[in-house]
């Protein structure tokens, strides 16, 4: 099976997939702009009432083309028994059916659980190189940015870019002012679907960060304390940690903490597998270029083609080697999740 780049032949996939293999599937309306037909698609199997396994695609839009794919290979061959499992597929839609990371309010979803204001002054140092006003603005603000950078470091400089700011609504990684609608819907499932579970595993896919196909498994002990030991025993490999001084960022407003918040009586163990594209600075490009256009272009309408290819060579490469390892570690990581609920 190829990998679809279409958020609507996605979703009939995998919805297709799972009640092939018996699981109970529904969706919520997220519409946006003039798009109506935009769903998070939810595919549900009760069986252990204590334990469940969570899955989750497209949190980030574009991402979910790879998280989608793997979610159809896991549903074409499930185990029997074992825990409930619940797959989550495009929590947003709209940005996967506009080749955009961030949702129609231009909020990035795994930034918006804020229940306190997001202080991030350092991205003005990068706002004008991160979202430009004009097409010349997208070379003028290259040296300001650099000497930023010079002056911050990487550490403070990566901090300051990526990991989200609230005052800035049309720049990127914008946290909202509020709890977007589709984390609330999203939350609302699993009070009502798993609300009595004890112990749940979510597994998060998204790709765009760290080296071409390499496989970081975030997890985050300050919330779970043994969540790097379980996961290294289950996965049998180290996990990663948001640290700023290793190459990544630590983000404010995690989805996570909105799962948490949703189940308070589980002990969730959360993971975010994320799948490694092109560079960093490649990847920001294609950030740059797309919310540019979005800004400009009329609502509700696909970007350009040459839009639309910079966003899928940044979330979602051609290369096949990575196509097939990504699909192979999503669907590995997945029953290792499984086998661990069932011990
Ligand atoms: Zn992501």
């Amino acid at each position: 099976m190829q990998i679809e780049s279409d958020y609507y032949r996605s979703r009939e996939l995998f919805v297709q997939e799972a009640e092939k293999s018996g699981l109970r599937t529904f969706r919520v309306r997220v519409p946006f702009e003039s798009i109506p037909d935009l769903f998070i698609d939810f595919a549900l199997a009760k069986r252990d009432p204590e334990r469940a396994l969570v899955q989750l695609s497209g949190t980030h839009g574009i991402e979910g083309f790879a998280g989608s794919h793997v979610q159809r290979e896991v549903l074409r061959a499930l185990p029997e028994g074992g825990p409930s499992l619940l797959f989550v597929h495009a929590v947003n839609p709209y940005g996967m059916a506009l080749y955009r990371r961030a949702n129609g309010d231009n909020v990035d979803l795994n930034r918006s659980f804020n229940l306190a204001p997001v202080r991030n002054h350092d991205y003005d140092h990068f706002n004008s190189y991160l979202n430009p006003t004009s097409r010349i603005g997208f070379f003028l603000a290259q040296p300001r940015a650099l000497l930023a950078w010079l002056r911050l470091g990487g550490q403070r400089t990566r901090q300051a870019v990526a990991s989200g700011q609230m005052h800035q609504p049309h720049g990127i990684f914008f946290t909202g002012t509020e709890i977007p609608r589709e984390v609330k819907l999203v939350q609302e499932v699993l009070r009502t679907h798993l609300g009595g579970v004890k112990q749940v595993t979510v597994l998060d896919i998204h790709t765009g960060l760290g080296k071409f196909g390499d496989e970081l498994l975030f997890v985050d002990p300050d919330r779970e304390t043994e969540s790097p030991d379980y996961f290294a025993k289950c996965f049998g490999r180290h996990t990663n940690l948001e640290d700023p001084a290793n190459g990544t960022y630590s983000i404010h407003g995690r989805i996570s903490d909105a799962f948490r918040r949703a189940l308070p009586a589980a002990q969730m163990r959360y993971c975010l597998q994320e799948f490694g594209t092109c560079s960093a600075w490649s990847v920001l490009q294609a950030l740059r270029l797309e919310n540019f256009e979005w800004k400009f272009r009329p609502r509700g309408t696909l970007p350009t083609p040459r839009v639309q290819q910079a966003m899928l060579e940044a979330f979602l490469p051609q290369n096949p080697a990575w196509r097939e390892k990504v699909t192979r570690l999503g669907v590995e990581r997945w029953h290792q999740a499984w086998a661990m609920l069932q011990a």
